[in-house]
């Protein structure tokens, strides 16, 4: 394992006033800072910058896909902003995707977690950017036909970043008489029952509940990082559990005994005891890990997190009408039939009933007890940068006290802390009449309090 570091998160204490001086710094302390950084005054420099690399970027041990520019002066960070997640002083310049032409020997099919048919390429193996490619990712069956892509072309392949391979599409030139136009199957090629596909959408899907694909994907969907994170269950194990019959569905997991497990091959005593042990851990994970887990089809792990801070348990969830679900914000008709659906099935309830008698936790913590602290009740604005601290660390103090920080000045805003070069809420809090604390003020309140 091996590490750049590239960025600064926060110090205590001063520090350098510009990102490149910044880095040295790192480095001058002994972290490794890549060597092949560069500042540049104009835009040309990093123009040249990203076009030498962009041809020599094979010649480097690691894998990369661009080059990041950021703004060098810290000063200039805060007037940039960010716009959602993406921050207006750094911005990824990326390379164009590597491409290769190779032969698509055959099309076949994959069952998603959700039962949906997904159909991949299966290739002649070739080099593409130094990674040998022999499957690449077709989406659906509408992206075949609109790049009118068949089985025995010569197609072009492309990889970019880390994304999964991809096919462009066929190189019709070297077309020959022995192509075949691919059609999706009737039925799903693992259990045979005839597949569906619901009005208005491209994927077909295996409507079989009991379907050993399924059951798979659901499984290792279920156990997987981002929903109930259960260490030591891996897709191998998943695979011997769903195989030997201990587990039909996720929630047969809870009931798993030490004497079932330490009766699998190459498991042992320890092993089962520290899976248990995870199982068990895994029952009180917040609300919106078990909706992202129960596998709902269109639920990402995001929509989850925004249903369980709505309904706030999944009963709740369970009795909301389509039109309750559809009228939240980003949720609209389609997740909100979809989450609906879900719970008018049955083998779906039986797996959540068994999940509750299991003791998995069913609804979002009790909301914590009104703040304690020096500061309880007291709302904060911070303009301006300070220059003993990030705003974040300065905000994180204040709610440390039992205040809140939030960004806008307001009529009930009781104290706007003012660093160097404040903005607009300087003068709304003037308009106002809030009470102003200069950075000298704000850290003897910190001091006095203990926070610092
Ligand atoms: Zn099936």
């Amino acid at each position: 394992l091996d590490i750049w570091v590239y960025q600064l998160g926060w110090a205590d204490g001063p520090y350098p006033p510009t990102h490149w001086e910044t880095l040295h710094w790192l480095q001058d302390m002994g972290f490794r800072v890549n060597p092949e950084i560069g500042r540049y005054d104009g835009l040309e420099g990093v123009e040249r910058h990203y076009h030498q690399w962009a041809d020599r970027r094979h010649d480097l041990e690691y894998e990369i896909d661009g080059l990041v520019v950021k703004a060098d002066p810290f000063q200039h960070y805060e007037r940039l902003g960010v716009v959602g997640r993406e921050p207006r002083w750094a911005t990824a310049y990326k390379f164009p995707p590597i491409q290769a032409t190779t032969k698509l020997l055959g099309i076949e099919i994959n069952i998603g977690r959700t039962g949906t048919l997904n159909p991949y390429a299966v290739l002649e193996p070739v080099q593409v950017g130094g990674v040998t490619v022999s499957k690449a990712t077709l989406h659906n069956e509408e992206d075949i036909r609109r790049k009118d892509v068949r089985v025995g072309d010569t197609v072009i392949v492309q990889r970019a970043g880390d994304v999964i391979p991809q096919v462009v599409g066929p190189v019709v030139s070297k077309r020959t008489g022995r192509v075949k136009v691919f059609v999706m199957p009737d039925r799903c090629p693992v259990c045979g029952t005839p597949v569906v596909r619901p009005e208005g959408e491209v994927m077909r899907y295996c409507p079989n509940p009991a379907c050993p694909a399924q059951a798979f994907r659901w499984l290792t969907h279920f156990v997987s990082r981002g929903a109930m994170d259960i260490e030591g269950l891996g897709e191998s194990w998943c695979y011997v559990l769903l195989e030997q019959g201990l587990v039909k569905n996720p929630a047969d997991i809870y009931s798993l005994t030490k004497e079932q497990l330490v009766g699998l091959e190459r498991m042992g005593e320890k092993s089962a005891e520290n899976l248990l042990s995870a199982i068990e851990a895994s029952k009180d994970r917040p609300l919106g890990r078990l909706i992202f887990a129960l596998g709902i089809r269109h639920v990402g792990s995001e929509i989850a997190v925004l249903l369980a801070s709505q309904f706030g348990s999944i009963d709740a969830l369970a009795r909301a009408s389509v039109e309750e679900l559809a009228a939240i914000p980003t949720v609209g008709p389609r997740i909100a039939e979809s989450v609906h659906q879900y719970f008018r099935d049955a083998s779906n309830l039986g797996v959540i009933e068994k999940l509750r008698r299991a003791g998995v936790r069913m609804a979002e913590e009790i909301a914590a007890a009104p703040p304690e602290g020096p500061l309880a009740g007291l709302r904060f604005v911070i303009t301006g940068s300070l220059a003993s601290m990030p705003r974040s660390k300065a905000e994180e103090f204040i709610r440390q006290l039992g205040g809140s920080a939030s960004d806008s000045v307001t009529k009930k805003t009781d104290y706007v802390v003012v660093g160097e070069s404040p903005g607009s809420k300087l003068r709304k809090a003037q308009q106002y009449g809030t009470r102003l604390l200069s950075e000298q003020e704000f850290l003897e309140l910190l001091r006095q309090h203990g926070a610092i």
